[in-house]
């Protein structure tokens, strides 16, 4: 039987059971396709990242004797189309057999059962064999449930992998969860060991988008490309982390400083989402390196990295196959606003914005906490529409991929999903910023002044989105500290708020 086997972009899993043997009569196809860097307008670093790791995936397989059909952009059978794509190649290849890997993003999953449907040869769906849960199992698991509490997940997760458990029941450390531990501030000590980076020469693959006449966002330095591409460059980024990383991760995972990018975070969310590496295989590796070095690494630091890939990626792909399509355009707090200019630009006074703006566009790269408390954060403050909030954030980061980009930006940051994903709005005013950043200090604002022309933007907004939206929090627990500081503002002073808000919200521009 003559087969044909799909390989996404976001496939490139080489500890698949498709690749333990080589058979002639499988033929592998890998496709660079308008379909996919026009859908939405991507970081220039995403595309160049995605199509250097699926040729270094094609090379990788063909070493190892397999047959694979590699087009490129410029490639003359290439119709940028994937079912154009496969239904020329089953015809010139006399394909008895399609198959290909369940997509992890719901626009290939319909585009892929369509195809099936009218395709007159035998067709069949394998999983992908990388995540730790099945499409469904979140839902299972939250059945009958009126809330989807991310740590009732993962401490079941943790006890079915066995993952830092002291016995069957109980976790290692004696508590499941060390988030309070994980809050500092950065002041430049520790000393961040600074990667080598990969410094790749990515000229040809950029000449070729260019080319193509592919419109993107963000800088790019062709001759020092600093993302992992294959798996031997995932391994040392994992490895990289361990050893020099680790150490402090949880302790800075949530500060953030204008001269630093990476701080303490791993970098490992696109060889993770591309399937490059494993996610299990990526938490022994950190769990044995902790118990290897156990005198000099605290628990904390390694439970809150585990709690992200084990708890919060996994749970993220289940809301997103337990909510899609509905997901994509639910907007609870009816936000219309359009998206500042600025952030394709990183052009404004407020230093934060500015810093994590500019940052994200020229290394593709923002952490989770400049993703939420300040990008994030402004755009609903000042109610954007979460269609225009998921394009950028879709468009922009490295490892944007839609089932982790709108779970994390319509859901957890945006809350337009009315609390699935997060209980309350992660919403702050200028004294978050000003405890977790060294933005503040340096920034033309005053983080204290909450009205004037030097106020903080943030502490406006902040109100100004309380009063705004407070009929739909009003039977929010969680909201009930907040909504009652509001109830007893001063209304002279809440009415001077809500003015410079509006005012911001009007003009973000002169801001
Ligand atoms: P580290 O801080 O080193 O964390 C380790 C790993 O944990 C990450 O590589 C990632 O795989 C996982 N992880 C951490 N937080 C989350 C989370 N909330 N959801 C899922 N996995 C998580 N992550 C993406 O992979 N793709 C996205 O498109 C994406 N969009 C986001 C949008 C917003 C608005 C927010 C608030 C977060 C988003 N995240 C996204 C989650 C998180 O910000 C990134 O995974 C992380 O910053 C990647 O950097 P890192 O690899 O250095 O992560
Ligand atoms: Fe951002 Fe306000 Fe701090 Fe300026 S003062 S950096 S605008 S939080």
């Amino acid at each position: 039987v003559k087969k044909l086997r799909l390989i996404l972009g976001d496939q490139l899993n080489h500890k698949h059971s498709w690749f333990d043997e080589t058979d002639k009569e499988v033929i592998y196809f890998i496709a660079e396709m308008r379909q996919e860097t026009d859908y939405v307008v991507h970081h220039i670093q995403k595309v160049i990242a995605f199509f250097e790791a699926m040729r270094n995936f094609a090379d990788w397989l063909e070493e190892r004797g397999h047959f694979v059909i590699y087009y490129d952009l410029s490639h003359p059978d290439n119709k940028h189309e994937l079912s154009k794509n496969l239904n020329q190649l089953i015809k010139a290849h006399q394909v008895d057999k399609f198959e290909y890997q369940l997509p992890d993003e719901f626009r290939l999953d319909q585009q892929l059962k369509e195809f099936c449907k009218t395709s007159n040869i035998k067709t069949e769906a394998h999983d992908t064999e990388h995540f730790l849960t099945s499409r469904s199992d979140l839902e299972s698991f939250f059945k009958g449930k009126k809330t989807y509490t991310m740590e009732y997940f993962y401490r079941d997760m943790r006890k079915k992998y066995s993952i830092m458990m002291l016995t069957e029941k109980d976790p290692e450390g004696g508590k499941w969860n060390f988030d309070q531990s994980n809050r500092k501030k950065w002041n430049g000590k520790p000393e961040i060991p600074h990667e080598r980076g990969f410094r790749k020469d990515v000229s040809n693959t950029l000449k070729r988008i260019k080319d193509a006449g592919i419109k993107t966002m963000g800088a790019v330095d062709e001759i020092s490309f600093n993302w992992p591409t294959s798996r031997t460059d995932s391994l040392s980024v994992l490895n990289y982390f361990c050893e020099n990383l680790l150490v402090h991760f949880g302790d800075y995972q949530d500060a953030m400083d204008p001269d630093q990018v990476y701080l303490f975070h791993s970098r490992l969310s696109f060889a993770m989402n591309s399937k490059m590496l494993h996610p299990l295989e990526v938490i022994k590796k950190v769990i044995e390196y902790w118990r290897e070095n156990k005198n000099q690494i605290d628990i904390s630091q390694v439970e809150g990295f585990v709690r992200q890939i084990l708890g919060w990626r996994e749970y993220m792909r289940g809301m997103y196959w337990m909510k899609m399509p509905e997901y994509r355009t639910t907007n609870k707090l009816e936000n219309h606003n359009k998206l500042p200019d600025f952030y394709w630009t990183g052009e404004t006074k407020m230093n934060c914005l500015h810093h994590a703006i500019k940052q994200s566009l020229d290394h593709a790269y923002a952490h989770h906490i400049q993703r939420l408390m300040v990008t994030g954060n402004y755009a609903l403050l000042t109610q954007t529409n979460p269609d225009e909030v998921d394009e950028w954030y879709l468009g922009i980061y490295i490892d944007a991929i839609e089932w982790v980009e709108i779970t994390n930006t319509r859901g957890m940051s945006q809350f337009a999903d009315g609390g699935l994903v997060a209980t309350k709005p992660y919403v702050s005013s200028g004294s978050y910023i000003n405890k977790m950043s060294n933005y503040c200090k340096s920034c033309e604002y005053s983080v204290s002044k909450k009205t004037g022309d030097n106020a903080c933007p943030f502490n406006s907004l902040y109100w100004n989105f309380l009063f705004e939206k407070r009929e739909h929090f009003k039977n929010n627990q969680r909201m009930n500290m907040m909504m009652n500081l509001l109830n007893k503002k001063d209304p002279d002073d809440l009415e001077k708020l809500v003015n410079r808000a509006q005012e911001i919200i009007k003009n973000p521009q002169n801001f």
